[in-house]
Formats: structure tokens, sequence, C-alpha cells
């Protein structure tokens, strides 16, 4: 039976837990700004990995032409759609 020699499993498990979600990303801001019809249709997109890869995305998004709440437009680039697919940004508490 293997021994472990001064290893403090609980501090080392308690020290890697998911941190807090991140902040909402472009995309998810771009997301909530679109209508709903709209919205749905990007979705359904970005959940179609075999059809649109990440850059796909971000050129159907940036095609919409979204506006901040300040009518600043949204860009968003292919990383921040990585991230967002990843589930990095606070959208990953959302889908688990
Ligand atoms: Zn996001």
């Amino acid at each position: 039976m293997a021994k472990t020699t001064g290893v403090d499993i609980d501090a080392i498990i308690a020290a890697n837990q998911r941190g807090p979600a991140g902040p909402k990303c472009n995309v998810c801001i771009a997301l909530e700004r679109m209508a709903d019809d709209v919205r749905a249709k990007v979705q359904a997109a970005m959940d179609d990995r075999d059809r649109f890869g990440n850059r796909n995305l971000c050129d159907i998004i940036n095609a919409i032409g979204v506006t901040s709440a300040s009518g600043m437009p949204i860009e968003v680039g292919h990383n921040g759609v990585t991230r967002h697919r990843n589930g990095a940004c606070a959208a990953s508490r959302r889908h688990g």
C-alpha cells in the first residue's frame, strides 16, 4: 500500500477548487443585447461546433452589430468566443 508522506491532501484539494465565475465576457453581453429571435439563432450556431468555428461565431456576432447600453459597438474577438464556449466566463456557472 502506498504511503502518503507529509502530504496534506485536504489542503491541496482546498487550494485547487474552481475559482468564482469570471465576469460576463463581451460575448455574454452581446448575447444579452440581441433580440430574442436573433439570440436563439446565434446560440444555436454557438452550440453547433461541427459547423461553426470560433472565428465564424466571431464574424456572425460582429456582423449583427450589437451595441452596448451606451450605444457603443460591442466587438467580440475569436479568443473571447473560445473562452465563452469553453465556459471560462460567467456563462460557465449557468451551464454548470
Ligand atoms: Zn461569456
